[in-house]
């Protein structure tokens, strides 16, 4: 049923394919090296595995010894585009000189390159150790930045994993192959099989990675403040919005507090507008410090920002806007920053129970921030209970 020649063919059809694809990709700028190194590993195995397909037509000098160079080479760009994805080094020395040091191998030392059951267990020794290594990169890689798509593509260096080791001991067993990669034998078959079902997923997985980490770069980008890493605007509306549902849903407490930075034009002025920034970057990153972890922090205009605190009744959020407040007083930046320096008015308001209605609770919030202004900042203000009837749903 299954036709070794035939699964050949379309295994040098796929690598021609997906090779002739992502250079298209790579050339679109989309994908950046890894992509041209992919492309590059499926030209290469299409190559390889076209000139293997040609075998007795041609030289053996290219059917063998070219050949299985080109595999190695296929397989280490593979492996080159996976680091270069992951923003690790590459090693183009041992992707380059393992090819080149395998065809003089095969061509100089007889027992090796003449004799097919040596190769194949050769070979499978070598394609096994890249897959190895592309399964350990991608797993490091996976902790850093998890992408759901990545377990497809671990899934195929898994696949080749076992592929390898079975064939290592099919052919120790039973012999080569009557008639080489390309036996009609059922063994042979099934091993093309496999090795068509791994390019594939492998392909399919490289490009859904791509998508899904500049997905999440985009999304990082529209719902992120870039100087503070923080949420903007829209990341904090969508976000919060979601979690007031949640808190409805329970009846639990949520509040909410608006910070305006005290008299941040004179930073400016006085120390400049780096210093400025830089201070908006060290008021973030000692907030984080002192809210828990399930609470949004969001910069909310220049120098605003909100934090909700799902679960949090009024008591407890003004307690901690108080540790915000006093916290920033104290606070010392180091290096340039360090006489630069200033205060924090803050405004708290808690939203009626099941009340999902944001905007009035940072009405109220803004409200209790302008009173902390004008009696005369660096101080917490807790904004009124919405008179009844009003605002609250
Ligand atoms: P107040 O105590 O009343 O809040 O005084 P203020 O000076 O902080 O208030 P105002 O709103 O008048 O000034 C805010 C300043 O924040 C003005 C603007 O130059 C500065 N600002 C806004 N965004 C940024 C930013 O991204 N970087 C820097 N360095 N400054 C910013
Ligand atoms: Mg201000
Ligand atoms: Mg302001």
């Amino acid at each position: 049923m299954l036709d070794t020649r035939t699964l050949y063919a379309v295994l040098v059809l796929l690598y021609l394919l997906f090779g002739v694809q992502q250079l298209a990709t790579w050339r679109l700028r989309y994908g950046g090296s890894p992509m041209l190194l992919w492309a590059l590993s499926n030209l290469a195995g299409f190559a390889a595995n076209g000139l293997i397909g040609l075998r007795d037509r041609i030289p053996d000098f290219w059917s063998i010894i070219v050949a299985n160079g080109l595999v190695l080479l296929s397989f280490g760009l593979m492996w080159a585009g996976l680091r270069r994805f992951a923003e690790l080094r590459v090693s183009w020395r041992l992707v380059l000189l393992a090819p080149a040091a395998l065809m003089l191998l095969l061509w100089q030392v007889d027992a090796v390159g003449r004799n097919l059951s040596v190769r194949i267990l050769l070979m499978a020794a070598l394609l096994a150790g890249y897959s190895a290594a592309c399964l350990v990169d991608a797993w490091r890689a996976q902790r850093r930045e998890p992408l759901r798509m990545r377990y497809a593509a671990m899934l195929a260096f898994a696949l080749l994993l076992l592929v390898m080791p079975v064939r290592a001991l099919v052919t120790l067993r039973l012999g080569a192959p009557t008639q080489g990669y390309l036996s009609p034998d059922l063994t042979q078959a099934l091993v093309t099989l496999m090795v068509v079902l791994t390019v594939l997923l492998w392909n399919l997985s490289i490009m859904s990675m791509s998508h899904e980490r500049l997905e999440n770069r985009l999304r990082g980008m529209a719902y992120n403040d870039p100087l503070t890493g923080a949420y903007n605007r829209a990341g904090f509306r969508n976000l919060a919005q979601r979690q007031l549902q949640r808190s409805a849903r329970d009846r639990q407490p949520v509040s909410l507090l608006l910070m305006d930075l005290d008299h941040f034009k004179r930073i400016n002025d006085h120390h400049g507008h780096e210093a400025g920034d830089g201070l908006l970057r060290g008021f973030v990153e000692a907030v984080q410090q002192w809210v828990r972890p399930g609470d949004l922090l969001a910069r909310y205009g220049g120098e605003e920002f909100c934090v909700l605190l799902p679960g949090s009744q009024a008591s407890e959020a003004e307690v901690v806007a108080e540790r915000i407040r006093a916290g920033f007083e104290q606070l010392r930046l180091g290096g340039a920053l360090a006489a630069v320096g200033t205060t924090v008015s803050i405004g708290v308001a808690e939203l009626p129970t099941a009340s999902v209605d944001l905007e009035e609770a940072l009405r109220r919030a803004d409200q209790a921030l302008y009173a902390a202004k004008h009696d005369g900042r660096n101080r917490v203000v807790l904004a009124a209970p919405p008179a009844p009837g009003g605002g609250a749903q």
